[in-house]
């Protein structure tokens, strides 16, 4: 008996939820739904008798999806530099470098406007430097809709490695 108590909530763990839609109960599913919302007839135990129930996905199944999703479609670095490049963007490549608070630099862009032109630099071994270089993507390609620092001369005050500068 004890072992097949187990056994179930071991099943509920893995499953996924059905809310039964005449009462609102929750009912345990053996295996997780693939898609939130979608209905199915159950029987469930509260109004006894076959209902109505909708699909709840698991949050943390979700997120988990999702950031399978991400990885699956983040370009590797070079490739990231290498479509910066194909827009024209100059990209400078250096070694690894720690900005005057001893943090480890990622990356730097800069915006010299009328006419547009952008500035790239990245620090090889960086951690994070693909997700930066994603920003950057969104950066360039809409820089009236990001945030920029201005930058006044090469010992002026930057911040988050992005700097505007005329
Ligand atoms: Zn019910």
């Amino acid at each position: 008996m004890a072992a097949r108590r187990s056994g179930n909530v071991q099943t509920q763990r893995k499953g996924g939820q059905a809310l039964c839609c005449e009462c609102g109960n929750l009912k345990a599913l053996p295996r997780p739904a693939r898609a939130s919302g979608a209905e199915r007839n159950l029987p469930c135990e509260v109004c006894g008798q076959e209902t109505k129930h909708a699909t709840v996905v698991d949050a943390s199944v979700a997120d988990y999806r999702e950031q399978m999703n991400q990885r699956r479609t983040r370009l590797s670095v070079p490739d990231q530099i290498a479509l910066l490049r194909s827009w024209g963007v100059d990209v400078e490549e250096r070694g690894a470098e720690n900005d005057s608070r001893g943090q480890a630099r990622i990356a730097d862009v800069r915006w010299f406007s009328d006419p547009d032109r952008f500035e790239v630099t990245t620090y090889s071994g960086a951690e994070g430097l693909a997700e930066t270089l994603e920003k950057i993507a969104t950066m360039v390609t809409d820089p009236r809709g990001s945030r920029w620092f201005i930058e006044r001369d090469e010992g002026g005050e930057t911040c988050g490695g992005c700097s505007w500068v005329r």
